[in-house]
């Protein structure tokens, strides 16, 4: 038997197709904001009650509604911007079908207070079914529309059991009021909950797009982004927005897409995204993006139902590829010019409170070690080649072979120079076996503890013969103890850890040397470093340094002479002659001679004859070549007048020799035995960084002036292996 059929009553129609166009609280708050935007609104206020389900309000500043078409605001197809059907191939504004009005009142009950510029008051009207209730009522108000939904689906009883919560119904209208508010900065935005004093969300007329995201989703992505902008003649479209770079991700997607200033969706785009920044982000993570494409009208499909969030549009698929690449550029264009100075990246103090909040929760077993996040070096394994020093003979025979072929500065200062590796031996004799500290050991206890674990610098000169530990001088000065407190006050402590806790990976060049931390490769500037290290033992080994002692003495008038010889001493005629000058750096150095001697180790005889020098490290010489420029400068850029600057200056100076420079040791070249090679390496690796890691308060400036500098970070990398 065949069904009789019979028409629908009216209302159940409308209600029906209302309920098609308005789902929920937000959808009928996007369709009310359409319209604000379309009345050319700045501020936009929205107040809501239980979710929207008891109550929106919706206030604009636009351009308000005549009063003549109050009366048919709310009836299905009519509105203010669409007169014939060739205008749906150029309309550029949202909603233009007429309906969501018309629709919210079938389904609620709408009131409308407006006022134009021109009419002398505001006026208030009730709908219901799309109809006036009663003639628009006289009232004050200021310019712009405020629309009053009450009540939502409180006659379609399935819809509105079928809606979640009203908490779930509110974040869902926070969601959209805030991207909106995104897409039109320039305007403001507000929503919250009735009754209570603070929005959630809040733009400001003045702000950016960047603002409004950082206002919405915070700091973390709003810093992460990067600008995108392309255009296409020949597919007629435009695309701008912010996008998340490989440093960002989130655990789902963020895809805000505004097609022809309207939120929408296209499952399609957002795939071909995905697809890209899978190669730059760790598996199962998800980038953040705001775009607004603009598609000239007649390609895109407008008479669409205000339901339909998935659009489709003409050249989709060339568009979308078109999308992708610019994205794709743009992510690998900010990833390949990531090498950057480091002192936002050192493992500064926020930077290691988030290590540990992760390897804390690691420990929780919560979180995942991702293989690129994977340290697989322990900065604390030995190498064995640590114990193969190169014998200080050959390296000196080498240096000997080295500088004859160089400049004669460097043959004079080898004939001149010669350290006696016997001395050497013999302060090396002084440390106690049992790999125990000396100094722990030799420090007396109370008054002055050295500030921080020192080397064990021997006081040959006083204790070799008794036999006992050496003991440590205590140096009381307020020079020293107010150069020391700078040292420790400069510290930066980020670089500091960096340094304890490295890998090292090797030396580029005697000026460069590669070292890991966690997941970063940097490149450390030695000569800086190394200069910086030295000038810290000058201070805090004060008055307690073993000596290099020379196995012939060196005239301090012929090391005078080489460096006035030199292009360095910057020597004119003006400066009278040579011999004169270098005669008086030999009386003046003399006559410093006992202070130099007690103070710092150089030793220097009646005669005027250079005969040690101060062992800074174990194992560790100054180049030779750098000998009579140091001696030079001391006579005349050392201010000796001044306690604390003399001391300041002469370590300066001390150290400036003492560093690892290219200009020395460069000239050990291919053709050079290996011997030599390695020494310079060795030291470097085996003394310098080692002293690094446990005797250096590494200043700020380090990280700053580019003797630190990161470049790599294992997630790049990851990243870029991934793509291959
Ligand atoms: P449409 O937006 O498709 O025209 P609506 O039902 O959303 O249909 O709105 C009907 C008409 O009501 C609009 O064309 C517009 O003239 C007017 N209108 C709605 N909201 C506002 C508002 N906030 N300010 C000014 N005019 C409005
Ligand atoms: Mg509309």
């Amino acid at each position: 038997m065949a069904g009789v059929i019979r028409r629908l009553d009216e209302t159940v129609v409308n209600r029906i197709a209302a309920g098609e166009i308005i789902q929920r609280p937000a959808n009928a708050i996007k369709e009310m904001m359409e319209n604000c935007l379309d009345a050319k609104s700045t501020n936009i206020q929205i107040t809501v009650k239980e979710g929207g389900l008891k109550l929106i309000l919706i206030q604009d500043n636009g351009t308000g509604i005549r009063k003549d078409d109050m009366e048919i605001v709310c009836e299905r197809f009519t509105t203010s911007k669409l007169q014939s059907f060739e205008d749906l191939s150029s309309i550029a504004t949202y909603g233009f079908r007429g309906e969501a009005l018309a629709s919210i009142s079938h389904v609620a009950h709408v009131t409308i207070t407006t006022k134009t510029a021109d009419a002398k008051c505001a006026y208030r009207a009730n709908y219901c079914d799309g109809k006036l209730k009663s003639p628009p009522k006289p009232c004050a108000g200021n310019q712009g529309t405020l629309i009053s939904v009450e009540d939502l689906f409180y006659n379609v009883s399935t819809r509105r059991k079928a809606l979640k919560s009203p908490s779930e119904e509110y974040s869902r209208i926070v969601e959209v009021v805030s991207r909106y508010a995104i897409h039109n900065s320039g305007k403001s935005f507000s929503v919250k909950k009735q009754g209570e004093m603070v929005a959630d969300v809040k733009t400001l007329p003045n702000a950016s797009v960047l603002d409004n995201i950082r206002v919405v989703f915070g700091v973390a992505v709003s810093r992460e982004l990067i600008e995108v902008e392309c255009e296409d003649q020949k597919f007629a479209f435009k695309v701008k927005g912010y996008i998340s770079n490989a440093n960002y991700s989130v655990k789902k997607c963020i895809l805000i897409l505004f097609i022809n200033h309207r939120l929408v969706e296209s499952s399609a785009l957002k795939k071909a995204i995905e697809t890209v920044y899978t190669a730059y982000l760790p598996k199962n993570t998800h980038p953040f993006l705001y775009l607004s494409l603009e598609i000239a009208p007649q390609n895109i499909d407008v008479n669409v139902h205000p339901t339909k969030h998935e659009v489709h549009f003409l050249h989709e698929d060339s568009i979308i590829e078109s999308i992708q690449k610019h994205i794709e550029s743009k992510l690998l264009g900010s990833n390949s010019s990531r090498t950057y100075f480091t002192q936002t990246l050192l493992p500064g103090l926020s930077a290691s409170a988030s290590v540990a909040k992760a390897s804390s929760s690691s420990a929780d077993s919560q979180e995942r070690v991702y293989a690129h996040q994977m340290v697989r070096t322990d900065s604390k394994a030995q190498k064995l080649d640590a114990f193969l020093q190169p014998s200080a003979s050959s390296s000196s025979t080498a240096a000997q072979r080295k500088t004859e072929k160089t400049s004669s500065t460097s043959t004079a200062v080898q004939d001149l120079v010669e350290l006696d590796d016997a001395e050497l031996l013999t302060a090396a004799d002084v440390e106690p076996c049992g790999g125990k500290d000396p100094q722990t050991d030799a420090q007396p206890p109370g008054d002055e503890a050295p500030p921080r674990k020192r080397p064990h610098v021997e006081e040959v000169k006083e204790d070799l013969t008794a036999a006992s530990l050496p003991r440590r001088r205590i140096v009381k000065l307020t020079s020293i103890k107010e150069l020391r407190d700078q040292i420790e006050l400069q510290t930066h402590k980020g670089l500091q850890e960096l340094l304890q806790n490295h890998s090292f990976v090797g030396s580029v060049s005697p000026q460069w040397t590669l070292v890991q931390h966690q997941t970063k490769l940097y490149l450390l500037n030695t000569t800086k470093l190394s200069q910086e290290l030295f000038y810290q033992i000058l201070v805090y080994d004060f008055g307690n340094f073993g000596v290099l002692r020379l196995s012939n003495p060196a005239p301090l008038y012929d090391l005078a002479m080489l460096a006035l010889d030199s292009e360095e001493s910057g020597w004119t005629e003006e400066d009278g002659p040579k011999e004169g000058l270098a005669q008086y750096i030999v009386d003046f150095l003399k006559q410093k001679a006992e202070m130099l001697e007690e103070y710092f180790s150089l030793e220097i005889d009646a005669e005027g004859n250079l005969t040690g020098l101060p062992m800074l490290l174990d194992n560790y010489t100054p180049a030779m070549e750098g000998l009579p420029m140091f001696i030079l400068r001391l006579a005349t850029e050392v201010n000796w007048d001044k306690e604390k600057e003399c001391f300041r200056e002469f370590s300066v100076e001390c150290s400036h020799f003492y560093s690892i420079r290219k200009s020395y040791t460069l000239e050990a070249d291919a053709d050079e035995p290996q011997d030599a090679e390695m020494s310079w390496q060795w030291k470097v690796e085996h003394v310098l960084f080692k002293a690094l890691r446990s005797l250096f308060s590494p200043a700020k400036h380090l990280s700053e002036d580019g003797s630190v500098l990161q470049i790599a970070s294992l997630p790049d990398l990851y990243k870029v292996f991934e793509r291959c």
